[in-house]
């Protein structure tokens, strides 16, 4: 048996088609929805997404303000910049790309973005309201996931999701949405302090990797049939190709053969969290409209 492949490319293009839509819509009321791209410094992965996020608003006819700064850039720098987005009227949302450097506190800098312009969710206050089912936006990658498993029918109702990986950005929010009434899963949450890691991937009805590391769930993991997630994005050494690396998730991929749904990797989670990043940012513009 081969997995049911969740194709994240196919299903992104068609909700960045909506929103390039709506754009136009917005735009015949002379509202141009505008990202901020924050980038701090010059790692080569975040340097390629913030790229591809720039892209991807340019081809929906979007706007991104895009911002490059130095990697000695000072807190008290990066937060006056922040200030002045959240005051430009022309600016809906703001994103600074993780992670920053190291002598910048991530916590400080996601509270000081305007919640109404949050569209990555890291705001207290976003999250507050997204655990709590009140109104506003939703985690990027997250909401792809649940997107994807939407499309293609995958039961989530009654299932038991098990999880692995706690971030911030992936699997607590996801945890928190999971167990909404609306989507009435069971999660089990798994992080470095599990015991038997293996035992609790083995009962998922719905597997999700958040981890981080390459191709650590085997197919022994897996259960038969289980729809598997794999949100992880790695670069793995590899002289034999032109760039030196490889990119693959956390879900090792012969585990293709023994379940149910399968995320490739990439061309899975990867251009969903873009799809609804750029979503957000037309929710954030319509709130101006509104106004
Ligand atoms: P973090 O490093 O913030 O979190 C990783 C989590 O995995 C932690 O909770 C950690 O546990 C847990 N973990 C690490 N090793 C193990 C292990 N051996 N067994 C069980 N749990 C483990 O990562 P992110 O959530 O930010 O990202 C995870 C992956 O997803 C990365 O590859 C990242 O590039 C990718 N990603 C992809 C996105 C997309 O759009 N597709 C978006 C965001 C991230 P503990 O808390 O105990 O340390």
């Amino acid at each position: 048996m081969s997995a049911v492949l969740l194709d994240g490319k196919a299903l992104g293009l068609k909700i960045r088609q909506s929103v390039k839509e709506r754009a136009a819509a917005l735009k015949q009321k002379g509202i141009t929805p505008c990202l901020a791209v924050v980038l701090v410094g010059d790692d080569p992965a975040s340097l390629s997404y913030v790229k591809s996020k720039e892209k991807a608003l340019a081809e929906a006819g979007m706007e991104s303000r895009d911002i490059r700064l130095p990697q000695s850039t000072s807190e008290q720098q990066l937060l006056s910049i922040i200030s002045e987005l959240n005051k430009d009227d022309k600016v809906h949302g703001i994103l600074v790309q993780s992670p920053v450097p190291k002598h910048i506190n991530e916590e400080k800098i996601n509270a000081a973005v305007a919640p109404q312009k949050d569209v990555d969710c890291f705001h207290p206050d976003s999250v507050g309201n997204m655990v709590l089912g009140r109104p506003g936006f939703l985690p990027c990658t997250p909401h792809g996931v649940l997107m994807l498993l939407r499309e293609y029918n995958v039961l989530v109702a009654g299932s038991h999701v098990v999880i692995v990986g706690r971030s911030n950005i992936v699997g607590k929010p996801l945890a928190n949405l999971l167990i909404r009434r609306e989507y009435n899963a069971t999660v089990t949450l798994c992080h470095t302090g599990t015991k038997d890691l293996k035992y609790h991937t083995l009962q998922a009805d719905i597997l999700i990797a958040a981890v981080g590391s390459a191709d650590l769930i085997k197919p022994d993991m897996v259960k038969e049939g289980a729809a598997v997630i794999d949100v992880g994005i790695n670069r793995v050494n590899d002289s034999s190709l032109p760039k030196g690396y490889r990119v693959c998730g956390d879900v090792d991929s012969a585990v293709i053969q023994k379940a149910g749904f399968f995320t490739p990797v990439p061309g899975g989670v990867g251009p969903m969290t873009i799809a609804m990043l750029l979503q957000n940012v037309i929710e954030a513009a319509l709130a101006t409209a509104g106004k």
